[in-house]
């Protein structure tokens, strides 16, 4: 028989998984706060669960767990982890520190499916999906060596294209009987799958981040192939129905790439583009790679764009690189997890 891993349930899964095995929905309470306040890896550990009960659990039931296979150290505090999963395929981590907060950016999908042309892990296609286990055990592992205040889904993968392991995940994450994390510490961020930016709100309250990256259709057809699907208009829309809790914003990703989005022009398109949609920027120079022709802008170019929309009201961050001694930028994850895998 093959076991359950009941780090894929969430505590309404797990609740009927255990009144299925005859005994009474408060324990899967209890049994949840082990695995994400305690850190149990054992049923044994649970001292508060009956013996003949824990004895049925460990004949049906397994408690999954990932601990890192490498962990990398950038000068700049950033950590990023390298995880090998059952199957041999593996994904990353990464730790970003700021202000005396702990960021972590997991991982949703092993490689990626969505092609964006400025991105390293979307040359490699997609491998396959992550299971809800083991997306929160990347939380677990690194929760083990740091605390984690803030949970961003922006490492490998579209995490609207395996929302069915996500919304499980994000609702495992804040639940007051699992991890804990307030709604506003956890962002799922999306290139733009329209239909599923609905499903994620109708799925779990959580931050919702859009990776927009240009201001007309025919730039962004050009660098990602999702806007031909879903066009800026009907992106926009989407951003505009998502179910915002009150005093929240939906965060515009905006990759800045040298003489492609950055020009005033595009700053003014952009200002319009998000003006009825309560929203902060975030900036993000392009960071340069090998195998991919863009550049990074001028920071003359980053100033002047940053400074007319701070001019026009919108809130806006210009985000630092990070870790870029290590590769832990956005878009470069997978490309240095082969480089990895090759020293194998
Ligand atoms: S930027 Fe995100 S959605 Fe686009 S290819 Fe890379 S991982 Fe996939």
């Amino acid at each position: 028989m093959e076991k359950t891993d009941i780090k894929n349930l969430t505590l309404s899964g797990l609740e009927a998984y255990i009144s299925g095995l005859g005994k009474e929905r408060f324990r899967a309470k209890q049994i949840f706060k082990w695995l994400y306040q305690m850190d149990a890896m054992d049923f044994d550990e649970m001292t508060n669960v009956s013996k003949e009960f824990r004895a049925v659990l460990k004949e049906r039931a397994e408690i999954s767990n990932l601990s890192p296979e490498a962990v990398e150290a950038s000068g700049d505090g950033t950590r990023k982890y390298l995880f090998r999963l059952a199957d041999g395929a593996s994904v990353e981590s990464v730790l970003i520190p700021d202000e005396g907060r702990n960021t972590l950016c997991i991982s949703s999908q092993v490689g990626c499916a969505m092609k964006c042309a400025f991105c390293l892990t979307g040359t490699f296609g997609l491998a396959r999906n992550l299971t809800t286990a083991e997306i929160v055990n990347q939380v677990c592992a690194v929760k083990r060596e740091h605390p984690v205040n803030n949970i961003v889904f922006m490492g490998m993968g579209e995490p609207l294209a395996n929302l069915s392991a996500v919304i499980p995940a994000v609702n495992i994450l804040t639940d007051p009987d699992g991890f804990q994390f307030s709604t506003r510490k956890v962002t799922v961020s999306t290139s733009g799958l329209v239909p599923e930016m609905a499903e994620l709100g109708r799925g779990c309250t959580v931050n919702l981040a859009v990776s927009l990256n240009a201001t007309t259709d025919e730039v962004r057809d050009q660098i990602m192939p999702v806007n031909r699907a879903y066009p800026l208009k009907e992106l926009l829309a989407a951003c505009k129905a998502f179910p915002l809790p009150s005093r929240r914003w939906i965060t515009i990703e905006y990759v800045m790439i040298r003489d492609l989005n950055d020009t005033l022009d595009d700053a003014k398109r952009l200002v319009r583009l998000i003006s009825n949609i309560p929203s902060k920027v975030n900036l993000i120079p392009f960071n340069e790679h090998d195998g991919c022709g863009f550049k990074s802008p001028t920071q003359e170019t980053i100033d002047r764009f940053h400074k007319y929309l701070l001019d026009k009201h919108v809130t806006v961050i210009t985000r630092s690189s990070r870790g870029g001694d290590i590769s832990a930028a956005c878009g470069q994850l997978k490309g240095k997890l082969d480089q990895m895998g090759q020293q194998d």
